[in-house]
């Protein structure tokens, strides 16, 4: 076993200021966990992006090794339910902000984080996947299980070039629901049409303060905006439309009113990736691995290594990006 792998290092000093290194660390630096993992690869996701760059406080205490989330191989493992040679995928559970995550050669870890990847998914496809496209896909189930079906009427997705719309454009779309996406870059759009959306809708359609009800358009949503983008696709839901809200891309605020809640019945739903039921996660990875197109989750990728990730980092909040940062861990 490599005695020796890279990690990248989050530190801060004592005026605060935050800096990334790429450092060489050995099995014994890592924190304590009943299950470690070599990594083969990460990604490199919206909060992450944040941690890195220092934009928002994610980071809980320093150093921190960042990566919300990891995917490779038990090498040693404490917990009677892996074993050694097992592949596994980690979304979450405080990774990179609390506890050491991905963006390094080897983590340390509880064994009830981890969920076992099938035959059918390799390390490098669940994490083109990621925690974007796991979101993606509890967005799905949820819109699921509150009823909203592929003959309920269409489904809008906003911040559709992104880490979770793209996928959930790919995945709705493939599951037999009229997809429309939001995007701020109409120049992807044929892009996004491969995916599978019918249409594609100009974010700045929605970016304006609306009237509390508008003419309804949609049965179900997945929003990873928020701000008055979520509260615009609220206003325009069809009654008994439900809208899954999983992001901030444009904002923490809700600028909205109860209108369509209490005069349409549309239901607002959270999702969160992070501590989410271990039961759900593994629905979730078990309906990617047969859900999934391989060959369309490919266009999605685009792999960097672990020396680009800072760069990637602020290309990423400055929207520069389109689909899945990918991290080989070299
Ligand atoms: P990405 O950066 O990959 O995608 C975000 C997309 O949002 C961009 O590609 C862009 O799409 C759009 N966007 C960017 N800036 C703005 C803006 N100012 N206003 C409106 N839209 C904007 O991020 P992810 O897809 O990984 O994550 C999306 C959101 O979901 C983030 O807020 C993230 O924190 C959150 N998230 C939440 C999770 C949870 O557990 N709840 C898990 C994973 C992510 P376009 O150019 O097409 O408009």
């Amino acid at each position: 076993m490599a005695s020796d792998f890279p990690a990248l290092v989050i530190a801060r000093d004592e005026t605060g200021r935050q800096e990334v290194t790429l450092r060489q660390m050995r099995e014994s630096d890592l924190p304590a966990g009943n299950v470690t993992v070599q990594v083969a690869y990460s990604t490199l996701n919206y909060k992450d992006a944040l941690a890195i760059t220092g934009r928002a406080p994610v980071i809980r205490h320093f150093p921190m090794v960042p990566g919300i989330d990891l995917a490779g191989t038990v090498t040693r493992s404490d917990d009677p339910a892996f074993s050694s040679g097992d592949r596994v995928v980690l979304n979450g559970w405080g990774l990179g902000e609390k506890h050491w995550g991905g963006l390094s050669g080897m983590a340390r870890v509880s064994g009830d984080w981890l969920v076992h990847l099938n035959d059918t998914l390799s390390p490098r496809q669940s994490m083109i996947i990621g925690t974007a496209g796991y979101t993606a896909m509890l967005c799905v189930m949820a819109l699921e299980r509150h009823g909203i079906l592929p003959g309920s009427g269409p489904v809008i997705v906003s911040g559709a070039s992104g880490g979770v719309g793209s996928i959930a454009v790919m995945l709705l779309s493939r599951l037999g629901y009229q997809v429309e996406a939001v995007t701020g870059r109409p120049e992807h759009g044929t892009w996004l049409r491969s995916l599978g959306a019918s249409e594609i809708l100009e974010r700045t359609m929605f970016t304006q303060p609306g009237k509390p009800l508008a003419h309804e358009r949609w049965a179900g949503a997945v929003d990873t905006a928020g701000g008055q983008i979520l509260a615009n696709i609220c206003a325009a839901m069809a009654a008994r439309g439900v809208v899954t809200a999983c992001g901030l891309a444009a904002g923490m605020a809700f600028p909205a009113t109860v209108a369509p809640f209490i005069l349409r019945g549309v239901s607002l739903i959270g999702i969160d990736s992070v501590y989410c039921p271990r039961a759900l996660r593994v629905e979730a990875w078990r309906r990617l691995s047969e859900q999934v197109d391989h060959a369309v989750l490919e266009t999605l990728a685009h792999e960097i290594t672990l020396h680009d990730v800072e760069a990637a980092a602020n290309d990423l909040l400055e929207g520069r990006h389109r689909g899945r940062l990918l991290v080989a861990i070299k």
